[in-house]
């Protein structure tokens, strides 16, 4: 590891003990644990999804329940493993309602998405990551563009503040709620979408390694050329 990266690692380190503390927003007060991130903070590739759900809340960690365990399934069908990219979301703890006596999931409010951002920016800051994986449209919102259409965008390339290249894909929660053919069929474009962005991390790293610079990435790059 170089000094560069040991800073890295040293600063989000930082970062996650103060953002442990964080009450920014209303989630603070039912939250078990702050769920920072997961992987390697060395990663070219970081993933960003909603927010903690029950099981990640518990543990403190992201992406551990189903959803977490299909993204899994996904990322060795695209050649990658959980240790190979960083993983984070966009709002650090649990969004759920209390409901006939139990707490169910919901989506974080704008409000609430808006209050962590400073933690996923400083966290993509930090990492400077080549390429960027939104998995969901509130991730989409949040890291590329607001009001993003995930059915018609997701696996079209955009560049966003913190990376030359980004591209959407479908959470693997809503893979989970869809059965039958259109399970089949959303988890293909989770696998395909992930093995888009492999391909661009590598892509883009030759031209680092090359010291070439590095333009931002427009979904008019045919996508062909990268399978
Ligand atoms: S969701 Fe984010 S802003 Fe809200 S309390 Fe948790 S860490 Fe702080």
């Amino acid at each position: 590891m170089d000094a560069h990266e040991q800073s890295v690692e040293e600063a989000l380190l930082e970062i996650e003990r103060k953002a442990k503390s964080c009450v920014a927003c209303g989630l603070a007060n039912h939250r078990t644990n702050v769920v920072f991130a997961d992987g390697n903070p060395r990663s070219p590739l970081v993933i960003v999804g909603e927010g903690p759900g029950e099981n990640e809340d518990l543990q403190g960690l992201p992406f551990v329940g189903r959803a977490g365990q299909l993204l899994d399934k996904a990322l060795i069908a695209a050649g990658m493993a959980r240790k190979h990219v960083y993983i984070c979301n966009v709002v650090k703890c649990r969004a759920a309602n209390l409901e006939n006596g139990k707490w169910r999931n919901r989506p974080p409010l704008p409000d609430e998405i808006q209050a962590c951002n400073p933690w996923l920016d400083a966290q993509l800051t930090l990492i400077q990551p080549l390429v960027v994986v939104c998995l969901g449209a509130p991730a989409a919102s949040t890291v590329i563009q607001r009001n993003f259409r995930i059915t018609q965008d997701r696996g079209k390339w955009f560049s966003c503040k913190w990376s030359p290249a980004a591209i959407a894909a479908f959470h693997p929660a809503y893979i989970l709620r869809n059965g039958g053919e259109a399970y089949e069929a959303t988890y293909g474009l989770l696998v395909q979408d992930l093995k888009a962005a492999r391909a661009k991390v590598i892509e883009l790293k030759k031209l680092k390694d090359q010291q070439q610079p590095i333009l931002p990435v427009s979904e008019t790059d045919p996508q062909m050329s990268l399978f």
